[in-house]
């Protein structure tokens, strides 16, 4: 019997707000514990929140990115319950009117396109933090994330595989960076991801009894933990047995999940339009211009980059896997028009440099205009392209130029005609064999000659004039 998955993410992206969604402290991470606190987030009596703009604006620019409708009217609620990191007793969060509803977004499967639906999106603040230090009798609470602003974004239950879901998250990871609204970090925990998960009969329409899994913190956790599950549901559906709807824990270590809580103490939240906040009237002109301050998205950019710059729709894609590596990219092409070199460089060269130092881009030791100077110097066939890697390699270690580095090893190509037809014939001279081999009909070994005449030059021999050397050379000499 075959099976297939169903699943649905709900994913909750910190905002990248200065200050708090309700009150104006800090939402700086890594202070002393409760530094950044005053008592509205810590629940105070009496005291009254007041909305951070900033967090409604960035929402709605997520909102707008994934093609949902805004609300013109949505509402904070009390998401009402009792643990040690809330003291008000209550999150504040939207319910029954959010903010946004009714969006997808596009993700590429096989290069095919497939449309994931997006339920809802709305704000909400952020809990705080139980410190349990296993040499302690008791357990201590930090406030400082209390109040720190979230977008959660709830997909429809469109998404029918562990690669389909990864994808999904990857685009809107990509998405929140483009916008700038958030760090988009699922190892920090600035982006959070819980995976509801059912299976159903092939072929059949009913959904399954779903499992909602906790604690994925890395792209591959995600996509563990649901093929994990799949598995699992798999089993116990064949050995007759039947799904229970509950939430699951991953263990990273294990790769594995378990049980953490059934359907039975499901919460009961009591939701209920908080009194303290008025409603959130967004109007038509609000949405005008935010709309008109979206930046270029990730598939236009690409689609874009592929068009204008004919680039392979793998490159584009590699080149707009973040804002900032695409500006790297355009602003390399200001000084150094050619897109298919500098997609080379910046692949190959570029983004290795930066894996290998484990660094982003924009800590990069080469500037775009740096890469730009480099690259003209090849143009320019002061230095041949293998030169130019040696180069490249000592631009990044010492943060000289281009230039620089080639006036002080000595690197600028030979060009000289006269200067490599002698190095030419000296090779010729010392390998008489490989000389006659070669006029027997072996010309492959060209290539011998090319790599004889590069090691005497020490790489600085122009590999154009090399070869018409070498041709003419061996075709006159008797
Ligand atoms: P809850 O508060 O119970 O988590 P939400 O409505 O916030 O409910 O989220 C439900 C999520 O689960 C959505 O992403 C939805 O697409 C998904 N979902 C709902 N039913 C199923 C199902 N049977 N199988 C898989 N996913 C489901
Ligand atoms: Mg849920
Ligand atoms: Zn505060």
């Amino acid at each position: 019997m075959e099976f297939e998955p169903v699943i649905g993410l709900e994913v909750h992206a910190q905002l990248k707000t200065r200050t708090k969604i309700f009150c104006g402290c800090s939402t700086k991470f890594g202070a002393p514990p409760n530094r950044h606190t005053c008592p509205v987030c810590l629940g105070m009596p009496g005291v009254l929140p007041v909305l951070n703009k900033k967090v409604v604006e960035y929402t709605l620019r997520m909102a707008l990115a994934t093609n949902c409708t805004i609300a013109n009217q949505s509402r904070f609620a009390r998401k009402n319950y009792f643990y040690p990191d809330l003291p008000k007793g209550y999150q504040i969060s939207q319910y029954e009117l959010p903010i946004a509803e009714h969006g997808y977004l596009d993700i590429e499967i096989e290069k095919n396109i497939k449309r994931i639906g997006i339920t809802r999106i709305h704000m909400e603040e952020d809990a705080g933090k139980l410190i349990h230090d296993p040499d302690q009798p008791t357990s201590r609470v930090d406030l400082n994330r209390a109040g720190v602003p979230l977008m959660e974004i709830v997909s429809e239950p469109d998404i029918r595989s562990a690669k389909e879901a990864g994808s999904y998250l990857r685009k809107m990871r990509r998405i929140v960076r483009y916008l700038e609204i958030s760090d988009g970090n699922l190892e920090e925990g600035s982006f959070r991801c819980d995976a509801n998960i059912s299976i159903r009969p092939k072929g059949t329409s009913p959904f399954g009894i779903r499992a909602e899994l906790k604690n994925l913190n890395s792209f591959k956790n995600v996509e563990k933990a649901i093929q994990y599950e799949i598995a699992r549901q798999k089993e116990i559906l064949l050995d007759g047995g039947r799904i229970v709807q509950e939430t699951r824990l991953w263990d990273p270590a294990k790769s594995r999940s378990v049980s953490m809580r059934g359907k039975e103490d499901a919460h009961d939240y009591r939701y209920f339009p908080d009194p303290d906040l008025l409603p959130l009237v967004i109007d038509k002109e609000w949405i005008e211009s935010a709309k008109n301050e979206l930046p270029e998205l990730p598939d236009a950019r690409k689609d874009r980059f592929c068009k204008e710059f004919e680039l392979l729709p793998e490159a584009a894609e590699v080149l707009t896997s973040s804002h900032e590596t695409a500006n790297y990219f355009e602003n390399c092409l200001k000084q150094f028009p050619y897109p298919r070199q500098v997609a080379n460089w910046v692949m190959g060269s570029l983004l290795g440099l930066l894996n290998a130092r484990g660094i982003s881009i924009i800590d990069s030791p080469i500037s775009p205009a740096g890469l730009a100077e480099l690259l003209l110097l090849i143009e320019q066939e002061v230095i041949s392209g293998k030169i130019a890697k040696t180069v490249f390699d000592e631009m990044a270690n010492s943060g000289k130029t281009a230039k620089q580095v080639v006036a002080e090893k000595g690197l600028v190509q030979v060009t000289d005609v006269s200067a490599i037809d002698e190095v030419v014939l000296k090779v010729i001279k010392d390998h008489p064999s490989e000389v006659k081999k070669y006029k027997n009909g072996k010309t492959r070994l060209i290539g011998f000659f090319v790599g004889r005449v590069m090691k005497a030059t020490r790489g600085k021999a122009n590999p154009k004039i090399v070869n018409e050397a070498l041709l003419k050379h061996l075709s006159t000499n008797p």
